[in-house]
């Protein structure tokens, strides 16, 4: 093999190399994050403040309607009772059973409408319950199925570094060595000649230079891009 050829293997290396440690980028940035498990945690813990809120009003509704028809009772049996009184206290008597009869119509009301709040709020935080336990699931799995996906690639990544390793060490020292220099100037800085062409750049390249990269073993430059020239 021509020492062009030996550093394009490198080369080939080196990317996929590199490609192996994007996708490795790429899950470890989806491990540990879960935007619809978030979600579904804020609409359960906003339908629990709801279901709270309409048990509490139902509790504090409940209380009043007892008062009220505690004393509305107490009131009708003392006008039941009160044949003998003064028709001035009968008359109060009767304001206020009327009164407290329409609180009492007025608050029962109000507690079957905060009651049908409630079985809302209840049917809500019990679809919330179940939408997080679901998405939890899912993320669960697909935890699972992230990480072993990160092992595989991590395992594909050392084979390849050992492979690299053991390819680098073959090589000359003085062709590691431009190797290296040749990579820090550019991302890609070798490209395959094939017809005569430099396959980066697209330049059809003086028969000589052709020759040359073709058949010796002497390092060829595209004259355009400057990229090491590896002959098919
Ligand atoms: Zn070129």
């Amino acid at each position: 093999m021509k020492p062009a050829q030996l550093l394009w293997r490198l080369f080939e290396m080196d990317q996929e190399i590199q490609s192996v440690q994007q996708a490795i980028g790429e899950v470890r940035s989806k491990l540990g994050v879960s935007r619809p498990v978030q979600e579904a945690r804020e609409r359960l813990a906003e339908a629990e403040r709801r279901l709270k809120r309409a048990q509490q009003q139902q509790s504090e509704l409940d209380d009043e309607l007892a008062q009220v028809t505690q004393k509305l009772a107490a009131s009708e049996k003392a006008l039941y009772e009160g044949q003998g009184r003064h028709p001035k206290e009968l008359q109060s008597l009767q304001e206020e059973v009327t009164y407290l009869s329409r609180r009492s119509s007025r608050l029962q009301e109000s507690l079957l409408e905060v009651m049908e709040g409630l079985e809302e709020a209840r049917q809500e935080y019990q679809r919330a319950q179940e939408l997080l336990a679901s998405v939890e699931q899912e993320w669960r799995a697909s935890q699972g199925a992230l990480a072993q996906e990160l092992e595989q690639l991590e395992r594909r990544l050392g084979k390849l570094e050992r492979r690299r390793e053991d390819w680098a060490s073959m090589l000359a020292p003085e062709h590691l060595r431009l190797y290296d220099e040749l990579c820090q100037r550019k991302s890609t800085p070798l490209a395959r000649l094939q017809n005569g062409i430099c396959q980066a750049c697209g330049i059809r390249l003086p028969v000589a230079e052709v020759q040359r990269a073709r058949d010796t073993d002497e390092l060829v430059y595209c004259s355009q891009c400057g990229r090491l020239l590896v002959a098919e």
